[in-house]
């Protein structure tokens, strides 16, 4: 969405494929980091996002037994001192109605890209199966932005490194009330773990569990699971009823891979479909969005001169964001090692803050440092690529 925007913006016609009716979604996260924020800064986009209903967080906290810790604290950055929680079909919607506003560029929702079309060795489109039956689209460039089960990326025969996770989420909805907790936070448990975001009259819940765990659970009565909740937050036991059968609950499967090559001749590979990011920290949208705009940043400019990019440049998009990616990907699968691996495979009841993690995080220059790695990263993008509307190529 977002390089589709930046691209349009810039006078190149786009037609992006959706295989999904709407954005109404709920699985894909809802944090926007300030690294984010700035990007939208830049296209002039800022203020109508934060018109959008959402929550400023300038701490993360996760509640122990013994008590609340924050273990992030934005305040310290600048311009942008919190972290925003923002429903993602509300965002994606934000970026879709500035997109549409560029006669050039074409939104078409129902339309799954099923294969690529290549000829001479290059791939020139895509095959898409849309609900007016199937559709060709020929493009000077194919960006496949699919996600973590990229289609494209298996039509173009790339095989991701897999480096696993040890955890799977069970995600679903429960009221909140007037006398809950007001900001979003996580919950620590043996055997689980929970993260809470605040979505004012309910809570979209994560509830972390062992990899592989979840088909056995749901095999149990739902009964199981609401007394499992309100073991890990007592203050959800009233209304853990209100998840009536496992159909109000989605297993979302967590992994983490990377591609050692994002691109052939006629296609580019970013975001998930390139790098498929773990949850922790939020920051996957947010790595996804840089992703947009580096590409927008190398290969708009010979767009808008009217030639095809050739795969030298898009070997630039792979250069400038692979660093990032990897430091990113190493910092979760670190945590994911040491933090989550451990906790998951104990048993018992919520456990209070260790001593030694209570003293380190009360100190605010150590608080920063998730702030700062998570909200910020690293090779932070900027937009360079001018808004002319000047239609000139056609990208997919
Ligand atoms: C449980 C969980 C929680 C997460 N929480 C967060 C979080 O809070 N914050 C955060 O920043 N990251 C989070 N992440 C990571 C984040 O979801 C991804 O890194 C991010 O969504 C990647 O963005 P993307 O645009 O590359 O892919 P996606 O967001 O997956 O978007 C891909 C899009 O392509 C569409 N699509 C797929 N196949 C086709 C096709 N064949 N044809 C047409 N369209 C297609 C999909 O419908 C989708 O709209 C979480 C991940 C998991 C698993």
């Amino acid at each position: 969405m977002m390089l589709g925007l930046l691209l349009a913006r810039a006078g190149i016609a786009v037609t992006l494929l959706e295989k999904h009716a709407d954005f109404l979604r709920d699985f894909r996260g809802d944090t926007v980091h300030p690294s984010t924020l700035e990007v939208l800064r830049d296209t002039g986009l800022l203020e109508s996002f934060l018109a959008l209903p959402h929550r400023e967080e300038q701490q993360l906290m996760v509640q122990f037994a013994d008590g609340m810790l924050a273990f992030a604290d934005f305040r310290g950055l600048r311009p942008f001192p919190f972290l925003v929680f923002v429903p993602q079909w509300d965002f994606l919607e934000l970026l879709a109605g500035a997109a549409r506003r560029y006669p050039h560029y074409t939104l078409l929702m129902r339309a799954e890209a099923e294969t690529l079309i290549q000829e001479d060795g290059r791939v020139v489109g895509v095959r898409a199966d849309t609900a007016d039956g199937p559709l060709e689209v020929r493009a000077d460039l194919v960006v496949g932005t699919d996600g973590r089960h990229s289609t494209l990326r298996a039509a173009a025969g790339l095989q991701p490194r897999q480096f696993g996770a040890p955890m799977d989420v069970l995600w679903f909805r429960i009221s909140r009330r007037r006398s809950d907790p007001d900001q979003t936070f996580g919950i620590a448990g043996r055997g689980q773990m929970m993260a809470l975001i605040n979505r004012n009259d309910y809570w979209q819940a994560g509830f972390i569990i062992p990899k592989g765990s979840g088909d056995a659970r749901r095999r149990r009565p739902i009964m199981d699971f609401q007394a499992e909740i309100a073991r890990v937050a007592p203050f959800l036991s009233g209304r853990t009823g209100e998840i009536r059968s496992w159909q109000d609950v989605s297993l979302l499967s967590v992994g983490v891979d990377r591609l050692e090559r994002w691109h052939l001749p006629g296609l580019l590979l970013i975001g998930d479909a390139a790098h498929v990011m773990s949850p922790v920290g939020g920051v996957g949208i947010n790595l996804a969005v840089q992703d947009a705009v580096a590409a927008a940043n190398i290969v708009g400019p010979v767009l808008c001169d009217g030639k095809i990019p050739d795969e030298r440049l898009l070997a630039c998009v792979q250069r400038r964001r692979m660093l990032p990616t990897r430091i990113v990907q190493g910092i979760q699968r670190l945590m994911q090692r040491n933090i989550l691996e451990r906790v998951l495979s104990q048993e018992g009841p919520p456990p209070p803050a260790p001593a030694a993690m209570r003293f380190l995080f009360s100190f605010r220059f150590v608080r920063r440092i998730p702030a700062r790695v998570f909200g910020l990263g690293f090779r932070r993008e900027r937009v360079r690529l001018p808004a002319a509307p000047v239609v000139n190529q056609s990208v997919q």
